[in-house]
């Protein structure tokens, strides 16, 4: 059963039938019955079994919402989860919740985070049974997302290992056991979330990207990255002010992640300075192009949505580029987040026919 279900979606090189799939860059925003709307790390507003059966409850909703919008590359929206980060972190043991450090995460903002205090294991799979749930409800390719080691490391405390690249090689073994269990139920694409390739390019280039390598070592399905310049929240838009006119950013680390093992590479183009000849650096990979703001609640019209596309397919080829949202919805109204899906949807649309007309 395992099998035929792996081969029926796992066609590495084709895993959609047409051109420009579009998929989003993960979270979407949660029901308001199971968790506040338009917040980071909200609270749960359910316990115990409930609580679990309302996850499962929201990913089916959020599942149908993607497909409704005609979104192609479906997830779970995130829904089973308070934070990208830290619900992962909470499974694993030598991780102390109750000792709690303030750090500055991403260089950026102060947060108080757990604390490292023994050897990092995992006991048992984190994702897996919501992602044969995922599986079980839809044919379309699903993608899950996981968190890379470096921002892992980066939203932490340690007072065990003191060294970021030895708790970033033992993350990268934890995530490696569990991308290849989501693997085996059936996830076409497992994405690593990286933001913090876009602020430490030294570690980036001495042992970040070595270390996402050793999170994907022998999978057969898809494997994306993700980097951005984060959610639509106060501190990332204040950061975004000292960056200047160009963010040139991605430069740092393209070079070394085109010659990575990684298959696809999702960014953030729209509205943001990037410049988009920087694409030219990663081509030959597969990228998810950014074509939707998380950081406004301003739907796109699905001409901008185009615009943004044209530009890239200067710098990707058209077999390689996957329409995406450029982070996360989940601080947005899902009045709000429902609208850009569509846009998303008609932008690819228009871009798609224009592609065909031409050949
Ligand atoms: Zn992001």
């Amino acid at each position: 059963m395992k099998t035929s279900t792996l081969e029926k979606h796992s066609v590495k090189s084709n895993i959609c039938t047409h051109l420009l799939p579009t998929a989003t860059a993960g979270s979407l925003p949660k029901p308001s019955w199971l968790a506040e709307p338009e917040a980071l790390w909200s609270p749960w507003k359910l316990q115990g079994q409930e609580l679990i059966d309302g996850k499962h409850d929201a990913l089916r909703v959020s599942l149908q919402e993607q497909q409704h919008a005609g979104i192609d590359i479906v997830s779970d929206g995130e829904q089973t989860r308070q934070h990208f980060v830290t619900t992962f972190i909470e499974h694993l043991t030598g991780v102390d919740f109750e000792n709690r450090k303030t750090v500055k995460i991403r260089d950026r903002y102060d947060a108080s985070v757990p604390t490292v205090v023994g050897p990092v294991s995992r006991p048992k799979s984190v994702f897996v049974e919501d992602a044969k749930i995922l599986r079980q409800q839809t044919d379309k390719p699903i993608k899950w997302a996981l968190p890379g080691p470096m921002t892992m490391i980066d939203t932490l405390f340690d007072e065990h290992y003191k060294s970021r690249e030895k708790l970033a090689w033992e993350f990268a073994k934890i995530l490696n056991q569990e991308a290849k269990e989501l693997q085996a139920v059936g996830v076409d694409i497992i994405q690593f979330d990286e933001p913090a390739f876009n602020v430490f390019f030294d570690e980036v280039n001495e042992w970040g990207i070595a270390c996402l390598e050793r999170a994907i070592q022998g999978l057969e399905c898809e494997t994306a990255v993700h980097i951005c310049y984060g959610y639509g929240i106060q501190a990332n838009t204040d950061w975004k002010k000292t960056l200047g006119s160009q963010w040139r950013q991605y430069e740092e680390t393209f070079p070394k992640l085109q010659k990575s093992n990684i298959d696809i590479i999702s960014l953030e183009c729209h509205n943001s300075h990037v410049p988009i000849e920087l694409l030219e650096l990663i081509r030959g990979k597969k990228v998810m192009v950014g074509a939707i703001d998380v950081a406004t609640n301003n739907i796109e019209t699905p001409e901008e949505v185009a615009n943004t596309l044209r530009a890239a397919l200067k710098y990707v080829d058209a077999d390689k580029l996957y329409p995406c949202t450029n982070c996360g919805m989940a601080p947005l109204s899902r009045d709000v987040a429902k609208g850009k899906l569509n846009a998303l949807r008609a932008g690819a649309e228009i871009v798609r026919r224009e592609l065909l007309e031409n050949t």
